[in-house]
């Protein structure tokens, strides 16, 4: 038996058991010998990166591509390939499919208000990078965050908000405390930029899928932030 640090008592590396278990993962996302022919996989990190920003550019210009959302719905049923992931904010005037003009299949999205990284998000997003193929996670802010301008109000007061909205707040504190305390101008947008620079960070060292992927060079973790009145997404 190997006593190296890495091996368990059955002589499987932890490698080989996150390998086995994405496999069996796999199987389970994808009818055997299927593969979604709706969604075109990127090649590479930069590559599905471009293709996000592309389609956000179109659709600031309202040149979004005509799609029949009928056409690919079978083949969609065999499997999908989405090639970008999204953690966006719940809010309901930031939409990502039509933000980046994208159609069904092509994004895999994770929404919370706040738009910060939880173990049940965290886990959808390493089952859309390690199983599913998304070659870039875009962590996605927006301007007049409500969850973000409640944390920095309570961070300012100190005050409790009611319900699990507080545990929000509790969640996006670390991130947005320090500008907060900072203080000067602008604090709720400059809080937005913090919150999605917090959560990115958190994400590019998360082990031990999403880490070792953004390492070997196999996934590019990215923030920004949606501008409400013109749509345009800012890279931060
Ligand atoms: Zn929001």
């Amino acid at each position: 038996m190997c006593a190296c640090n890495g091996c368990n008592s059955s002589g499987l590396s932890r490698r080989g058991i996150l390998a086995a278990g994405v496999g069996a993962l796999a199987l389970a996302a994808e009818a055997p010998g299927a593969r979604a022919q709706s969604a075109r996989s990127a090649e590479t990190p930069d590559a599905a990166f471009a293709r996000l920003m592309e389609g956000n550019a179109r659709y600031v210009s309202g040149e979004m591509n005509q799609r029949d959302f009928s056409a690919g719905r079978a083949a969609r049923a065999q499997g999908q390939a989405p090639f970008a992931a999204i953690l966006g904010c719940a809010d309901s005037r930031v939409a990502p499919e039509l933000a980046f003009d994208q159609g069904p299949g092509e994004l895999f999205i994770v929404r919370v208000a706040g738009n910060f990284v939880t173990p049940e998000g965290l886990g959808s997003l390493e089952f859309g990078a390690a199983v599913l193929g998304t070659k870039v996670i875009m962590v996605l802010g927006h301007t007049s965050c409500g969850a973000v301008n409640a944390t920095v109000e309570a961070v300012q007061k100190g005050n409790n908000l009611p319900g699990h909205i507080a545990g929000l707040v509790t969640a996006m504190k670390p991130g947005i405390e320090p500008v907060v305390k900072a203080g000067g101008t602008d604090l709720e947008q400059r809080s937005v930029v913090a919150n999605v620079r917090a959560n990115v960070s958190r994400l590019q060292t998360e082990k031990p899928i999403l880490g070792d992927m953004v390492a070997a060079g196999k996934l590019k973790v990215v923030g920004a932030y949606y501008d409400l009145p013109t749509g345009k997404v800012i890279l931060v």
